[in-house]
């Protein structure tokens, strides 16, 4: 990595300096969470939609960074007196100022990849086939935005011979800011679609938008068959093209392409040479993702037969990185599809952004091929390692076991194997605890079989908790408040079965301001999980108080009978001071102080002289439903009028809140203090009033177990309910309703989502598992069902079951494995 003096960068951005610039600089950072090393960062107070990064400056200095870009000082800038301040007009425009200047420093050739669909695939895949003979610099993920572009940028140093770079836009105008950082010296774009489109007119508008990436560039690689493409390049002065497609004059020229039942096969012309390869998929994106490889590929003149070679051992890009709940408390990820240092930082990052517990541990295989490997790659190994902060590496393999000597240097303990095998025959004497594990090696290692022992439950349905769902649709709901009303997020019943800790974990990441839960226990579980965001408890029961006090959570108290309880309590063990949140009934008549005992309540409380009150609310019982309004807004009335007695009783004011999530869409007038957010977070594909829609957060899946095929007249499960009248296959699923799966959703009435195809449940759902009609789908053994998530909304599965979606969600099984995924 490159190093600046901060005095340097204060130049460049025409930055006024506060403080002393004695300071180096390595890396950027705009995100608290993922600073690794604070000294040598610089630190960037952005400004978005949803956020401002002078919030989090103080935090980023208690996390050892002392320089920062900022667009004012900080209220507590008295706080940091190490602190150097780089004043500047706007934070974002002054990093991509930066970054211009970085990638103007290197002569060297840049892929740049825009278009609506494949930017990161292509990406990712073009690295596969190139890198094994040029050193490749290439965005992490899909960091393709105003913010994500120059951070991947930053990534150029003196050992990049090729940068591969994506750019993706939502907006008119933002695209010239890209290609000023980019600057791509070959331009790809991959196809234009609806992705985005809420801020164009027209495709075409779209297409012409992302094409002023190329506006600098040597060449473009397309398809020549896209008809938008090839009319917005040929509109476009002084762009030289290479193409691809059916048509007569493609440089790379298609003559036909066959599918097979597992991949393709595709006949080209190049000039007059004729190839004929396969490729190892079957869907259109796919081949279409392949042929821009490939035309790239010839562009630079890359012998064709590494190329067709490389094609064939493409792999699909893993772009999620999972958790999964691994033995002894434990936590695992499995990122073993990549192997390159870029791709193991990324791994590293997330590991400690997202861990459970202070243990990281990485199992590590060798890191080059060579035998003897690179002593210069693996301190750059150790490097990465320390940044994270792992404490303990577990390598495997005969050449990373010659570097043991550096990473015990370094402090980080170490133990080595010299295969997966021998590995796997030591596992049962190692110990794991609590620790959080990243799977990391070269495909040769196999490292799937250590994740399969490590893996804590094998039952393969599974519930995919989408964590990059939940942060967009808080994002979406926050954009909906104003500045000043606080968020509180329900996380009671696991997170609406989304697995508590995990979510709090993240909601707590993204500074919500409270979380509530049903009881005490989930309260403690959350505690125990490192939550600290203040905790309000629904329902407390009296053998629980001692706990409140201990685990810092709040109480609700809704009757007298538990105030007076709560105070005696609180009078006998010495605490003298302890919040509190009131809960007032302004018609739902489940629990709560009417309105009328309002006078008497603040009386008590005043007197008491204990108990201080944190909020009060109340629950609206229909806010959802139009013709129901009109109650809503007396229970609205009611509220408030209880409020301002109780405030005349006690002498202070408290926070005030009465919008669930329908309140929160609906009636925008009640967002008061604070808000009240559950399923929303969770359910998605709702349409908020901001215009954004939510996206779901869960999908439950279940594995093909056996596929059978019927003849007319059998019959299929308990009770003969499904008879076949025409031949007919059928696929068993492992799921059932002991996981969740509802017995009413049996006999045609649900359905579920295989192989891009809805197959209907059929026959009636056992306990462990169900039968679907699989005629006409092409399905195998091992084939994944969704039952709900992106293509069958829960809510659908509600419905059909004559519930609401929250029961759903509610009740899957323990049983099924939570799986935590980032996109
Ligand atoms: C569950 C709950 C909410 C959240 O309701 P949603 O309809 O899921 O948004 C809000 N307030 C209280 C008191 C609750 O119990």
């Amino acid at each position: 990595m490159k190093t600046y003096d901060l005095s340097y960068i204060s130049g460049i951005i025409h930055a006024k300096a506060v403080g002393n610039t004695n300071f180096k600089i390595t890396y950027l950072s705009n995100d608290t969470r993922r600073i690794i090393d604070g000294l040598n960062t610089l630190f960037f107070a952005l400004k978005t939609n949803t956020n401002d990064g002078h919030k989090f400056v103080l935090s980023a200095y208690n996390n050892g960074v002392r320089c920062f870009v900022v667009e004012h000082l900080p209220d507590k800038a008295a706080e940091m007196p190490e602190a150097c301040f780089l004043i500047v007009e706007n934070s974002l425009t002054a990093l991509q100022i930066l970054a211009t200047a970085h990638r103007s420093s290197f002569n060297i050739p840049v892929i740049g990849i825009t278009g609506s669909n494949g930017k990161t695939i292509v990406k990712e895949w073009l690295y596969q086939l190139l890198h094994r003979r040029i050193e490749i610099t290439r965005s992490p993920k899909s960091y393709n935005s105003q913010i994500g572009v120059p951070l991947s940028v930053w990534n150029i140093d003196s050992n990049t011979r090729l940068g591969i770079f994506e750019a993706g836009i939502s907006m008119p105008g933002e695209m010239a800011a890209l290609e000023k950082m980019i600057q791509p010296t070959i331009g790809i774009f991959t196809n234009i679609g609806e992705a985005h489109q809420q801020h164009f007119t027209s495709l075409e508008q779209k297409a012409s938008e992302k094409i002023k990436l190329f506006a600098h560039s040597d060449i473009i690689i397309f398809n020549r068959d896209n008809e938008i493409i090839n009319k917005t390049v040929s509109e476009t002065t002084g762009l030289n093209t290479f193409t691809w497609g059916y048509q007569e004059g493609c440089d790379v020229r298609i003559l036909s392409i066959y599918k097979h039942a597992q991949n393709t096969t595709v006949h080209i012309n190049i000039h007059s040479d004729h190839h004929r390869f396969e490729i190892p998929f079957i869907d259109d994106a796919s081949i279409e993702n392949v042929l821009h490889c490939l035309a790239t590929c010839v562009y630079l003149k890359q012998e064709m037969n590494e190329t067709i070679e490389g094609i064939q051992q493409l792999k699909p890009v893993e772009m999620r990185l999972f958790w999964k709940k691994a033995i002894h408390n434990s936590y695992l990820i499995n990122d073993s599809y990549s192997n390159d240092l870029n791709s193991f930082k990324i791994a590293l990052d997330y590991l400690y952004q997202q861990r459970q517990s202070n243990k990281l541990t990485v199992i590590l295989s060798d890191v080059t091929e060579s035998s003897t490997g690179n002593k210069a790659i693996y301190e750059q190994v150790v490097r990465l390692l320390k940044d994270g902060r792992i404490n303990r590496l577990i390598a495997i393999g005969e050449q990373i076991a010659r570097f043991r000597s550096l990473f015990e240097n370094e402090g980080i303990s170490t133990s080595e194997y010299p295969s997966t095998e021998a590995f796997i025959q030591a596992l049962p004497g190692l110990t794991f605890n609590n620790e959080n594990i990243l799977l990391k090696g070269a495909r040769r290692f196999r490292f799937e079989r250590i994740a399969n022992i490590l893996e804590l439950q094998t039952h393969e349905t599974t519930l995919e908790i989408n964590l990059t769902a939940i942060t967009h649709n808080l994002k979406a709901y926050k954009n909906l408040l104003k500045p000043s009303t606080r968020l509180m997020v329900m996380v009671k019943a696991y997170g609406y079965g989304s697995g508590d800790a995990e979510v709090a974990k993240l909601l707590q990441f993204n500074h919500v301001d409270y979380l509530t839960v049903a009881y005490i226990d989930e309260g403690i579980a959350l505690r125990k999980a490192g939550i600290t965001l203040p905790i309000m408890v629904l329902n407390v029961e009296e053998s629980g108080y001692n706990q409140l006090e201990q685990y810092n959570l709040e109480p609700e108290i809704f009757s007298f009978h538990q105030l007076n309880n709560f105070y005696s309590y609180c009078l006998q063990n010495g605490i003298t001071q302890q919040g509190i949140h009131i809960k007032l009934d302004t018609g739902m008549h489940r629990l709560g102080f009417l309105p009328e005992e309002t006078e008497a309540l603040g009386k008590k409380i005043q007197e008491q002289n204990i108990l201080f009150v944190k909020s009060a609310f109340t629950h609206f019982a229909a806010s959802e439903d139009p013709d129901e309004d009109d109650f809503t807004h007396l229970q609205a009335d009611l509220f408030i009028k209880s409020c301002n007695t109780l405030e005349e009783q006690i002498g202070y004011s408290f926070i005030k809140h009465c919008c669930n999530t329908a309140g929160i869409e609906r009636h925008p007038q009640y967002h008061m203090g604070m808000v009240r957010l559950g399923v929303g977070l969770y359910e998605g594909n709702k349409k908020l009033p901001g215009g954004e829609t939510t996206i779901p957060v869960g999908s439950l899946k279940a594995t093909v177990a056996q596929i059978k095929h019927l003849q007319e007249g059998d019959t299929v499960g308990y009770n003969r309910r499904f008879k076949a009248t025409k031949p007919t296959n059928v696929a068993t699923i492992r799921i059932g309703y002991a996981d969740g799966l509802r017995r009413s959703l049996g006999n045609n009435v649900g359905e579920v989502f295989i192989n891009n195809h809805r197959a209907p449940i059929i026959g009636s759902v056992c306990m462990d598992m169900c039968m679907i009609d699989i005629t006409n789908i092409p399905a195998n053994v091992g084939d994944t069902a969704e039952i709900f998530g992106m293509h069958i909304p829960v809510k659908e599965v509600a419905q059909k079951c004559q519930t609401i979606s929250y029961e759903i969600l509610t009740g899957i099984g323990q049983r099924v494995k939570r799986v935590y995924i980032e996109e």
